[in-house]
């Protein structure tokens, strides 16, 4: 067998997963597997925010990717400045990788710089360094009201706001600081979770009632000023302390790519069965990259099932036995919600093939599900590292 090289972009769970399977599978055959990230971590990020409610240090959540070259892994510590699939190179700051295959798993970038009034008591869990503003500001936050908002569509963890929102409560419960405060989350959306359909709508309905959380829908924020939200349409609705979703955007070096696609915003495209540049047969793409491309949200659950999928068939592809099977196009979210835990699953089958809502059910909740997701994050980082 000639030697076959595989070049896999950026170290989040879809690069990471696709990385361990494929040297899992072909270790000792003649294939050389090559991991860049520029910031050398894997960061667990629903563990974000645990880092906002000081549960967890940011090294709690990370761990070097470094950690795979024991098992035959190349990392690359490096950032990635172009792809240039016509010639099967990637340009990075340092030099010039070339590949037979190549796995794009460069996610989403949350771009703090984006939320206009981030210095009036805003904060994000979206990024560490806005978890840990997070912190800072409920650990100094006496009473008045919390609004959570995001800025835009798409974000990571379509779920996550709601999160967020159920842990400040829930917090402030703790802290027996209830009295005279208020969690109201402001979103675009008219519904919770209105692109999941009905179901998914009443039951996040349900929880938020049970806790005493608002919502406000149709809500599109502009930005922040002297502790208002100023949105779209003009209006302004005082807050305390924002907790805000930042804008997301492409990573820059797939944007300005033959891989990047404008009528997805910039966004990778893939065929939807096969998760493969429509142009190029050896260039695929998992995870936040190309979910526009699918039109579902961005969520590591899917970036681990793709990067699984993508792998296997690399390797078939490699060893010249590939079975053509699809994959998993479903999702599980596991919540804390403080007082209980709750597991959001979808299958998105029916989405991705035909735009429909995805078939969902919300598992929980109970106290249990904030077990599964504690041993979930254990998992993880033991697993792939
Ligand atoms: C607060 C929060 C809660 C969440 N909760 C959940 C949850 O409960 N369940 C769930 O499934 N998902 C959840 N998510 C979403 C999940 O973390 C992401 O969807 C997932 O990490 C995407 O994986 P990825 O591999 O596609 O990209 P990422 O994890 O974003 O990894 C991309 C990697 O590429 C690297 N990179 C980017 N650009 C470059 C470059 N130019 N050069 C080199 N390297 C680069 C980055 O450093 C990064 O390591 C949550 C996210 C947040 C923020």
């Amino acid at each position: 067998m000639t030697r076959k090289r595989v070049l896999i972009l950026g170290g989040g769970p879809g690069g990471v997963v696709a990385a361990n399977n494929i040297i899992r599978r072909l270790r000792g055959d003649d294939v050389e597997v090559t991991l860049v990230d520029k910031t050398g971590y894997h960061v667990f990020q629903p563990s974000q925010l645990w880092v906002m409610t000081g549960q967890r240090e940011p090294d709690d959540i990370r761990r070097p990717l470094r950690l795979l070259e024991r098992k035959g892994v190349k990392i690359v510590v490096d950032e990635v400045k172009a792809i240039r699939p016509e010639n099967h190179v990637v340009n990075t700051n340092t030099g010039e990788l070339p590949y037979d295959y190549l796995i794009v798993a460069l996610g989403s970038v949350p771009e703090v710089s984006k939320i206009p009034g981030y210095e009036y008591s805003v904060c994000t869990p979206w990024t560490i360094e806005g978890a840990l503003k997070c912190r800072k500001l409920l650990a100094s936050f006496k009473k008045g009201s919390i609004v959570v908002a995001p800025l835009s569509w798409p974000y990571k963890c379509p779920p996550a706001p709601f999160e967020a929102a159920f842990m400040a409560k829930y917090l402030l419960e703790q802290r027996g600081a209830v009295e005279g405060s208020n969690v109201t989350v402001l979103h675009f959306w008219k519904e919770p979770m209105e692109p999941f359909g009905p179901s998914m709508a009443s039951a996040f309905k349900k929880f938020m009632d049970m806790y005493g959380i608002s919502f406000i829908g149709g809500v599109e924020v502009e930005g922040f000023e002297d502790r208002h939200v100023v949105t779209k349409r003009g209006e302004r609705i005082e807050y305390n302390l924002a907790i805000a979703v930042p804008p997301h955007s492409p990573p820059e070096p797939v944007a300005n790519s033959e891989l990047g696609d404008p009528s997805i915003g910039g966004y990778m495209k893939v065929d939807r069965r096969t998760l493969r540049s429509p142009k190029y047969d050896n260039v695929y793409g998992v995870g936040d990259v190309i979910a526009p491309s699918l039109g579902i949200g961005m969520a590591g659950v899917f970036a681990h099932f793709q990067a699984e999928y993508v792998s296997s068939r690399i390797v078939d592809e490699i060893k010249g036995a590939y079975m053509g099977e699809h994959y998993n196009m479903s999702g599980v979210c596991v919540m804390d919600m403080g007082y209980l835990g709750a597991a959001v699953y979808c299958d998105f089958t029916r989405r991705i093939m035909s735009g429909e809502y995805p078939d969902c059910v919300i598992l929980g909740g109970m106290k249990a599900f904030r077990a599964v997701k504690y041993a979930f994050e254990r998992y993880w980082l033991d697993k792939w590292f």
